[in-house]
């Protein structure tokens, strides 16, 4: 298509665009026995409170080690998932598992969170879906908080918000992912009772680089989650200067590779049988 635009500027990039098209649709094809294929496991990655430093919720990450492609990374397989809608059964394989894991392994003061597409929020029984994961796991429902980012207000916000009021309804948390990065708009945090606002690690890093403008976003967010009666975590915190930081800017929760990179469901496990994290 760059040809036919004329411009011989353009022609250059086509090779690349047309790998990329290729790969992804080769990805597309493995993606679809993936689940089948036992190719999808989850990593946790621990949230520990800003105080105390104590581990109060895992976040369940998707991992896809393809027998064709092997180990492939989820910035590259959610999108394709999310365009071809097998993001719904792999999401609700991570729903069930997730909650499982958390209810047969976990002390109950250990939450898990699970990161949830638009697609998924606009069929009409995701609020079954949780309900089976909880039935199923034996999970209470105060033990899930489903992560969601601003990118559900580009969709049909009504069946969106629907949607979530009823795992609030259900007892669940909400957290709004990566804030900031998205089309941030302030009206979103009107449009439902998040109990939770994750901090991008972009204003974490800037922060800890002495970016005015970071810290100042963040003493916002803070200041406004407190006010609206939400949390906040901050993402991406990778050594203590960031930890004191952060700490200092009054963050409810941190989650980043200081406290632990994401990891396979049974090293998280031995985070409860060795006590504290930090010791790991
Ligand atoms: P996310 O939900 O914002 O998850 C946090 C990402 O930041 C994870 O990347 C995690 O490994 C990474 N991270 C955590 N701490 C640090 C740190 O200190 N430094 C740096 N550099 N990175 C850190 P991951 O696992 O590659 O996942 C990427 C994204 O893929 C997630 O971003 C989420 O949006 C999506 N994703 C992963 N699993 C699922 C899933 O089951 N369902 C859906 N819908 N999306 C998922
Ligand atoms: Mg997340
Ligand atoms: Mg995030
Ligand atoms: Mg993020």
């Amino acid at each position: 298509r760059a040809k036919d635009e004329g411009g011989g500027v353009h022609c250059e990039y086509e090779p690349s665009l047309h790998a990329t098209a290729e790969e992804k649709r080769q990805l597309e094809f493995s993606l679809r026995t993936a689940l089948e294929n036992d190719e999808m496991m989850l990593h946790f990655q621990p949230v520990v409170d800003a105080k105390t430093e104590e581990v109060v919720s895992f976040e369940a990450l998707a991992r896809w080690n393809s027998k064709v492609h092997g180990f492939v990374s989820p910035a590259k397989f959610i999108p394709i998932a999310e365009d071809t809608r097998l993001i719904v059964p792999i999401g609700t394989w991570v729903m069930n598992e997730a909650c499982r894991e958390a209810a047969t392994n976990w002390p109950e003061h250990v939450k898990v969170n699970v990161n949830v597409s638009p697609e998924q929020l606009l069929e009409p029984d995701f609020a079954g879906t949780v309900v089976r994961a909880l039935s199923h796991s034996g999970l209470s429902a105060n033990r899930l908080e489903i992560e969601v980012t601003e990118s559900i207000f580009m969709r049909d916000a009504g069946v969106v918000r629907k949607a979530l009021e009823q795992c609030l309804a259900l007892g669940c948390s909400v957290a709004l992912d990566d804030f900031g990065t998205g089309y941030s708009s302030l009206g979103y945090l009107r449009k439902l009772e998040f109990t939770t606002i994750k901090v991008d690690r972009m204003f974490v890093q800037g922060a800890a680089q002495d970016s005015p403008e970071s810290l100042a976003i963040i003493r916002a967010v803070v200041a406004m989650a407190d006010s609206l009666g939400m949390t906040t975590t901050a993402e991406g915190v990778e050594n203590q200067e960031e930890a004191d930081l952060i700490r200092r800017l009054g963050c409810t929760k941190i989650q980043g590779y200081h406290f632990g990179r994401p990891m396979p469901a049974a090293d998280a496990r031995k985070i409860f049988s060795r006590g504290a994290l930090k010791s790991a």
